[in-house]
């Protein structure tokens, strides 16, 4: 039998609005997923704000806590992860952000950012090795270390901060990545960059990735499978390119509307054109 990376078992998340009051918003409703371990591939969670999306990847990060239901990554419920099971967890489970400020403290430099990781995780074997490995995870996504390195991070471009939080992530060279809506704060011109790189650490190193997006026209390029939420529900699923060409929700035909070129077999890359009006 082949083993699962993650499996999400029956996963509700509802919160409270306050201690007295009896208003609770459930944000996920018994929500279920097995990725397999031998077979890495990229899932889009779609859905517009508030269907809960940021709260799927809070709680597969271990920042939250299910409701009901279990979370399995690797044979194990995360909530019961100690020591150094815990800490190959926090390796092996990265993710990026939709803010690319958010994971940067403004006072260091974006080398910092790199050798905190590498040596709390312990990835270098000496300041040569940490410097190469920093060098090869930022060449991967498109950044000369040259340009970035020494630079605090008021000193760079949005889509700089962005692949340098890919970067990150790749150095840790995680088994799952989460990415939780990673271009929608980046100029469109960086945005096929940033998501061509995400695809290369997919092919390139077998990472499983979770595509976070409120964007169907990404998720088409970026994913195999794909998941749309609505409320909190998973209301339609299945393989990226038939649920975008033969949506059988209502929901999902609106999210499929919006996508703003007809033709979906345009190259990635190729400017957008504006729909032609009917
Ligand atoms: P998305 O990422 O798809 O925009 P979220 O997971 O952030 O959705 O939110 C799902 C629902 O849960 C929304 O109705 C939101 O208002 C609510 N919610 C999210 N976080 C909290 C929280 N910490 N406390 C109370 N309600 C929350
Ligand atoms: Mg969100």
């Amino acid at each position: 039998m082949s083993k699962n990376l993650l499996e999400i078992r029956n996963v509700s998340k509802v919160y409270q609005r306050g201690l007295l009051s009896t208003k609770a918003t459930i944000a996920l409703k018994e929500y279920s997923l097995t990725m397999p371990e031998d077979d890495p591939s990229i899932l889009t969670v779609a859905g517009e704000s508030g269907s809960g999306k940021t709260t799927l990847a809070m709680l597969l990060l271990g920042f939250i806590t299910p409701t009901t239901g279990q979370i399995i990554y690797r044979g194990k419920d995360i909530r019961g992860l100690e020591g150094k099971e815990k800490l190959n967890y926090r390796k092996e489970v990265q993710a990026v952000f939709q803010d690319p400020f958010a994971v940067f403290n403004p006072f260091y430099t974006v080398d910092h950012l790199l050798t905190v990781p590498i040596k709390h995780f312990k990835l270098a074997k000496s300041g040569r090795d940490a410097r190469d490995k920093m060098d090869e995870a930022l060449n991967s996504v498109g950044l000369r270390p040259e340009d970035v390195l020494g630079r605090f991070p008021h000193q760079l471009s949005g889509g700089q901060r962005q692949r340098i939080n890919v970067a990150r992530a790749l150095l840790l060279k995680p088994r799952l990545l989460i990415a939780d809506e990673p271009v929608s704060m980046v100029d469109a011109s960086l945005r096929a960059n940033i998501l061509e790189s995400l695809r290369n650490l997919h092919r390139d190193h077998g990472v499983t990735i979770i595509y976070i997006t409120h964007d169907l026209t990404t998720a088409y390029h970026v994913s195999d499978n794909i998941i749309v939420l609505y409320k909190g529900d998973v209301v339609e699923k299945g393989d990226v390119e038939s649920v975008i060409r033969n949506p059988q929700h209502a929901y999902t035909r609106l999210l499929v509307d919006s996508i703003p070129w007809p033709d979906l077999n345009k190259k990635w890359g190729d400017p957008l054109k504006p729909r032609e009006p009917v």
